[in-house]
């Protein structure tokens, strides 16, 4: 799970960047924080940048494939 300490630098968003699940290898449309959807796993992915490949982390068959998920978005300035 995510952390930050100082919560007037991070602030509650119901962006529609959130809802979407991107595939493995996918253009990265907003930098940030994405979750895998189906196991947890966190990584940070620059704009323009791929995200993370099918290969990245290992599934339990149960898992599934890898969606990623934005969790933090980095908005710039
Ligand atoms: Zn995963």
């Amino acid at each position: 799970m995510a952390l930050y300490k100082y919560d007037k630098w991070v602030k509650r968003s119901d962006h529609e960047a959130f809802d979407a699940l991107h595939n493995p290898g996918a253009t990265t449309p907003d930098s940030g924080v994405y979750r895998c959807e189906n196991c947890g796993h966190e990584v940070v992915s620059e704009k323009g940048s791929p995200l993370p490949p099918q290969n990245h982390h290992q599934h339990t068959p149960g898992q599934g494939r890898i969606e990623w998920r934005l969790l933090v978005f980095a908005r710039g300035k």
